[in-house]
């Protein structure tokens, strides 16, 4: 996959090495500041390391936003069983494609990532979880990892200093439900992926049912620069209790679409005019999911917001895993909220009935609004539906249908009303949405 040119607003921290030729190498990466963070983090204590992942204000860039720091120092190291690091490369929110970027162009940052995550949980073990259909990028890590293996950055005794480390890929197939962590740790295990009840967390039971520090891609992709620039000032690339830098993939009616680096708290306007250029075709903006298809949606007039997570959900909304999709005045809502339901309806592990029957009615009820049979209560009834779904869930899919949903019918109702009022033409019934609705 091509990256994208570089635009001036960006900062370029994490992908400072994108671009450069053969950036996969331990070579490139070794003659571009790789692995000093590594040796800088060899010297440390484990709660030295965990002070400066701390001091960062890094976290978690798969959705929750959890401060990294903290969850690592959750961690019941001083436990007799082995530690294990996992890394959550399962990107799958509709909207987000910036794991795999990091992965394809720069696999040696993220190894350094998870060895300092492995100094500090004192591990001697880690697998990347690479969800099936990122088979190209399983090949990138896998060569990677063999080149820190040669080098002797990973093995029995890395660097000579008698730190036994180990890393392997392990491949999930493909499903939305194991980018949630518990559901991941049961795959990873080789079982059904269905979540677990918790607590424990993983830092006190995760693999094996041992301490696990699990994170997403760019997470630990961020650990190194972290250490490279220190804590405290990485966190001044950021706005308050939200350091650093975020991986935006800006998609949707844009000019210039693509993942770009910027500061955490970027101006959204900003965004969409100056780094994507604005709206296609002239058009006007009618809506912005900032984080990724679960993410309310916001509209015009709500966009004049800066991009982190604590003002996201000051406007309740999220910042999610920085899918940025805009959308422009010709949008068809219910077209939307229905190709969203239609998604977490497929992807719904069927573990648990509010989800299980939640999303399926609710792709019905939006099939037949959308194809001109809707009645007048069924507005109120998708509103109902989904706010019974909110909060009695297993896991946060439910919570991820419903939200969007919920937003979608308070926000744009008149363009749900219009449909049943046969205000607009019904869809033509799609032959692939009819089967979906079986
Ligand atoms: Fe499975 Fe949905 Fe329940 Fe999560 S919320 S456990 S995906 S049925």
């Amino acid at each position: 996959m091509p990256y994208n040119e570089p635009n001036p607003a960006e900062v370029r921290v994490l992908s400072k090495r994108f671009g450069i030729p053969n950036s996969q190498s331990i070579d490139v990466y070794l003659a571009n500041e790789g692995y000093q963070a590594y040796e800088r983090a060899a010297k440390m204590t484990p709660d030295e390391i965990v002070n400066v992942v701390k001091a960062s204000g890094l976290r978690g860039r798969g959705g929750a936003g959890f401060p990294t720091g903290m969850k690592w120092s959750f961690l019941a190291r001083n436990s007799p069983k082995p530690k294990y690091i996992i890394v959550n490369a399962d990107e799958s929110e509709p909207g987000t494609c910036k794991d795999r970027l990091l992965v394809e162009f720069d696999p040696h940052q993220l190894i350094e990532g998870i060895m300092i995550a492995g100094l500090a949980a004192t591990s001697n073990q880690g697998y990347i979880y690479i969800r099936g259909e990122y088979r190209y990028l399983i090949d990138i890590m896998n060569k990677a990892i063999a080149e820190a293996y040669d080098r002797g950055y990973l093995g029995d005794n890395v660097r000579g200093t008698g730190w036994k480390f180990h890393l392997a890929t392990h491949t999930g197939a493909g499903a939305y439900e194991c980018g949630e962590e518990s559901a991941l740790l049961e795959s990873f295990e080789g079982k059904r992926g269905i979540p677990r009840i918790r607590p424990p967390f993983p830092a006190v039971a995760g693999a094996y049912q041992s301490p696990t520090i699990l994170n997403n891609v760019e997470t630990y992709a961020a650990v190194p620069s972290i250490f490279r620039m220190g804590g405290e000032e990485w966190a001044k690339l950021g706005s308050p209790k939200n350091g650093g830098t975020r991986m935006f993939c800006l998609s949707g009616h844009v000019n210039r679409p693509g993942v770009y680096e910027l500061p955490m708290g970027f101006p959204l306007m900003r965004m969409i005019e100056e780094v994507g250029g604005g709206i296609r075709g002239g058009k006007k903006l009618k809506a912005v999911i900032p984080g990724g298809s679960s993410c309310p949606v916001l509209k015009a007039e709500e966009c004049n917001i800066n991009m982190d997570f604590d003002s996201l959900a000051a406007a309740k909304s999220m910042l999610g895993s920085g899918g940025v999709v805009v959308m422009d005045e010709t949008t068809d809502i219910v077209a939307v909220a229905l190709r969203i339901m239609r998604f977490y309806a497929h992807e719904s592990c069927g573990w648990c009935i509010p989800c299980r029957e939640g999303t399926t009615w609710l792709r019905k009820i939006l099939l037949r609004i959308y194809e001109g049979h809707g009645v007048a209560s069924d507005v109120d009834l998708v509103g109902e539906l989904s706010k019974n779904m909110l909060g009695r869930t297993f896991c946060p899919l439910g919570d991820a249908a419903a939200m969007p949903t919920i937003a979608f019918v308070e926000k744009f109702r008149h363009e749900f009303e219009a449909y049943i009022q046969k205000q607009v033409p019904a869809a033509q019934p799609d032959p692939l949405l009819q089967l979906a609705s079986v």
